[in-house]
């Protein structure tokens, strides 16, 4: 963004008359119409990198919401620029007596409309107003688009600017139309947690795992008809379907969540209360990890804060689902979940117990070949899930008995060529419970294609039985997948080290090149800042030897 202030400070001073008016001069000097050139010019740009259907970021490989920023830095040069301009407009005209005369004319009111409108953007687009009143900013973007005409309207050669703006916005509305369905979903009002999940098993296909989508609910309202609300999708494509995790953040979240709520009685179970039939917009997918390819990395590491599991949920799934086709070089998947309670997390452990027995089954299967001498060339990774619990007060109930027996996460490698790992995920587990899984799909009735699995509401794809005998201690004792629980907070940079020690240690033991480490998070900004931080801290040396270390970052937020 420095580079783009440079090139504004050039573009409006560069051959221009800079020198003070003075009445001598007639009051010409400070090039006052060169701000205002340069203003009009940078109106599509703006629009361009803000937009959804986004064609810069089709160029360069990133989703529109990963571009916001440009789009934040490049609006806020325009208006200052355009502040610039119309205040030394009006100092002129104060000094030479033609404030009234020239402040009626038609250039000056269509001047000061753009204008207002422009600064009427910038202060409702600043964090602390967007956050508590995001109807608001979107009204004033709004109106601040609508201004454009009287920029157009306001000198003569403004208008190729401002259509081309005009044009650019057009053109995302199309592609977000063209990117819309309209189709019925299920919502679940998750017991004893703030998050509403929205299942739409006729949405099978289409979009990448991180990727986000969003949503209208017509029952809503007509305002929220008119404002859609992204969320990130939980699930992996070419399973049974698009599934979304939705906290009740603010007056739409919390209306969705009573939506859900008012679902049939006969429909309460022990994981929330369901209402069928509802009707939606989805519009996307958008976004995603661009040109990284998470499924090409040895070891794949996804903290996740409250809601932030989507994220992850969506990434892990993916992983564990391709890992069947030989897709992915992963090795270790390890899904690191913060939650406030237990409560949080209650409703979700099915899922996730399903998805580690998915993980396990398969690498059972794998290890069952190797050691009857078959030659294989596909991976089995292993997903290890471990769940924080920040506020608990007795011991933890979360994880189902028969994975409490499982190895330590990050367990060491035989004969470590490097220092072994130092154990940050080695730490005090939860107590044995005797929860059994609720089947979140168990009571969806009338659904095609057909419901969800009774384990989880994800369900697995058509892709081959993994049901294998687990009989054979000796051979079973590779599995590594597992499902954890524990008091406190994650150590971020423990993680992240052993993982990345894991992995140097392998290629020793394996002979075989890891192929990076990729690290993302999601979730409220101390934990994307202490992952970034962890992954900026690692020695240079561990980097190179692990293939490299890719960050990525998911914000809930533009
Ligand atoms: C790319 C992306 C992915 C997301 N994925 C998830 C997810 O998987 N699960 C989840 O629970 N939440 C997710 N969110 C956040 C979710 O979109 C907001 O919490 C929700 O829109 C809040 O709406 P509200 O009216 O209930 O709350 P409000 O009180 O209006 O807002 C609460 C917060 O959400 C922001 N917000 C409100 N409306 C929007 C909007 N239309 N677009 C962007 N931000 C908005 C506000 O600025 C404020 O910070 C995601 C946000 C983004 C940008």
């Amino acid at each position: 963004m420095a580079a783009f202030g440079v090139i504004s400070i050039i573009a409006c001073s560069y051959k221009s008359d800079l020198s003070i008016p003075t009445k001598a001069k007639n009051w010409t000097g400070w090039d006052i119409n060169r701000t205002g050139l340069v203003c009009t010019a940078f109106i599509p740009v703006a629009v361009a990198l803000g937009v959804r259907g986004n064609l810069v970021g089709l160029v360069i490989g990133k989703g529109y919401e990963r571009i916001k920023v440009m789009h934040k830095w490049v609006g806020r040069v325009t208006v200052l620029i355009a502040t610039v301009h119309s205040l030394l407009y009006v100092h002129k005209w104060v000094l030479d007596g033609t404030f009234i005369k020239n402040s009626s004319s038609h250039a000056g009111i269509t001047g000061y409309v753009a204008w207002i409108a422009m600064l009427l953007m910038f202060f409702t687009s600043l964090p602390w107003f967007r956050k508590r009143w995001h109807g608001l900013f979107k009204f004033f973007h709004v109106v601040g688009i609508l201004s454009l005409v009287m920029v157009g309207l306001h000198v003569v050669g403004a208008m190729p600017w401002v259509a081309s703006a005009i044009a650019l916005y057009g053109l995302s509305i199309v592609i977000s139309l063209a990117k819309t369905r309209y189709t019925t979903a299920y919502l679940v009002a998750l017991k004893d947690c703030q998050m509403t999940l929205v299942s739409l098993p006729h949405i099978t296909t289409g979009w990448r795992a991180g990727q986000h989508v969003r949503i209208r609910v017509p029952a809503l309202g007509v305002r929220s008809f008119l404002h859609s609300h992204p969320f990130t999708i939980a699930s992996a494509p070419d399973t049974a379907g698009l599934v979304l995790l939705c906290a009740a953040a603010g007056d739409w979240t919390k209306a969705l969540r009573a939506l859900a709520q008012t679902g049939d009685s006969e429909d309460k179970s022990d994981v929330g209360t369901y209402k069928h039939g509802v009707s939606v917009l989805i519009e996307g997918p958008y976004g995603g990890p661009g040109n990284t390819l998470p499924a090409s990395f040895t070891s794949i590491v996804l903290f996740a804060g409250g809601s932030g599991l989507s994220y992850a949920m969506g990434m892990a799934h993916d992983l564990v689902e391709r890992s069947r086709t030989g897709e992915i070089a992963a090795r270790t998947i390890d899904l690191v979940w913060t939650v406030r309670a237990e409560g949080t997390a209650r409703p979700l452990i099915p899922t996730l117990a399903a998805l580690v027995d998915d993980a396990q089954a398969w690498e059972e299967k794998i290890l069952r070949e190797v050691s009857r001498g078959a030659q294989h060339t596909v991976r089995a990774p292993a997903l290890r899930v471990h769940i924080y619990v920040t506020r608990a007060d007795g011991e933890l109930t979360l994880v189902p008995r028969r994975f409490t027996d499982t190895a330590p996460l990050i367990s060491p490698l035989p004969s470590p060529v490097f220092p072994p790992a130092r154990g940050g995920l080695a730490s005090s587990s939860s107590s044995v419970s005797d929860l059994t899984l609720i089947g979140i799909g168990s009571s969806i009735k009338n659904l095609t294609p057909k419901p969800p699995a009774p384990s989880s509401y994800f369900a697995s794809s058509s892709r081959p039985s993994l049901s294998v005998a687990t009989d054979d201690p000796d051979t079973l004792a590779g599995v590594k997948s597992s499902l954890k629980a524990s008091k406190g907070r994650p150590s971020v940079s423990g993680i992240v080290a052993d993982v990345t020690d894991e992995a140097i240690t392998r290629q020793g033991v394996e002979l075989s090149a890891s192929t990076g480490v990729f690290v993302a998070a999601c979730g409220p900004a101390p934990l994307v800042d202490d992952a970034r931080e962890a992954c900026r801290r690692l020695p240079a040396w561990k980097r190179q030897a692990v293939g490299g270390v890719d960050y990525e970052a998911e914000f809930f937020g533009f």
